[in-house]
């Protein structure tokens, strides 16, 4: 079987140096391999997602010389299949609905922060600090069925105990320069929402559930991500889903050093092509050679 590549936008901003990146390293490593390479609009998010964004991501990628294969997949065309999974995952009781906000999860952290330090997760944000997991089976069951809105989060201790020990085998680097067989970590990101009650999936689950359904065997990404990739195992673990090989690159930097960003239009590859630059140039600019 030829190895699969996939590069996964998510339609709300337009692509930067960064996301140029990844799709040609994905793009370029199937090449050199004679395997497939897959794009996927990542969409479940209704309220940030834009036709014109999707729209743009087609045609900076085609300028860039990447082609994909047909037909695209738009996770937005899928959610039932994330809802079953979400299904099973209540079903063997691992998670667990939660009705606070996001003020009130601020609230609660800066009153947990009174006490000391809070642990954060690997992106810094404070881990949830809600009772929701132990919370009156009464009480849960009114709140379900008013009209409340809550978040379904992972009971990340359970979920771990139940798949054990796992570990991913990283091919590029991690921000400190982790290579080799990872231990994966999930505890470190607290009981993560795994979906809402009015989007039954989130990035986490979605991206597991499409990369086994794809057949994804390589997954190329930014190390923005590295450390999501220990939850992306508990979640094939809990699924059983295969592991992909993941192989994660140093991100795209400013000139002050900042990570780029969606909302900086001046590193977006339209604004460079608008401002002249070729294929070409964008390639200098990310460290690869001439096409
Ligand atoms: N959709 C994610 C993003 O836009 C990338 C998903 C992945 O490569 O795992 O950052």
């Amino acid at each position: 079987m030829p190895p699969v590549f996939r590069f996964a936008p998510s339609p709300n901003g337009y692509l930067h140096l960064g996301h140029a990146l990844s799709a040609l390293l994905n793009f370029e490593a199937a090449r050199a391999s004679g395997g497939r390479f897959l794009l996927r609009i990542e969409d479940i998010d209704g309220a940030r997602s834009r036709a014109d964004y999707e729209a743009a991501i087609y045609e900076d990628l085609a300028w860039l010389g990447i082609a994909w294969e047909q037909p695209v997949r738009r996770q937005s065309e899928h959610m039932s299949v994330y809802g079953e999974a979400v299904q099973r995952l209540q079903q063997a009781g691992l998670v667990y609905p939660a009705f606070e906000s996001r003020a009130d999860i601020t609230r609660l952290v800066a009153e947990r922060e009174r006490q000391g330090p809070w642990p954060r997760d690997p992106d810094g944000a404070p881990l949830y600090p809600g009772a929701a997991r132990t919370m009156d089976a009464d009480a849960r069951a009114a709140l379900i069925t008013s009209d409340a809105p809550y978040a379904l989060r992972l009971d990340t201790a359970a979920a771990v105990a139940r798949t054990g020990p796992l570990s991913w085998q990283e091919q590029g680097t991690g921000p400190a320069g982790e290579t080799g067989t990872m231990v994966a970590t999930p505890e470190r990101w607290g009981d993560v929402i795994v979906a809402r009650k009015e989007t039954p999936t989130s990035y986490h689950l979605s991206v597991v559930i499409d990369d086994a359904l794809q057949g994804v065997t390589h997954v190329i990404r930014g190390q923005d991500l590295f450390w999501s990739t220990s939850v992306h195992r508990l979640l094939q673990g809990l699924l059983d889903l295969p592991a992909p090989l993941y192989r994660h690159h140093p991100l795209v930097r400013d000139e002050h050093g900042r990570k780029l960003s969606k909302s900086t239009h001046a590193t977006s590859l339209r604004a460079l092509r608008a401002a002249g630059l070729t294929a070409d140039d964008i390639r200098a600019r990310i460290g690869l050679p001439r096409a």
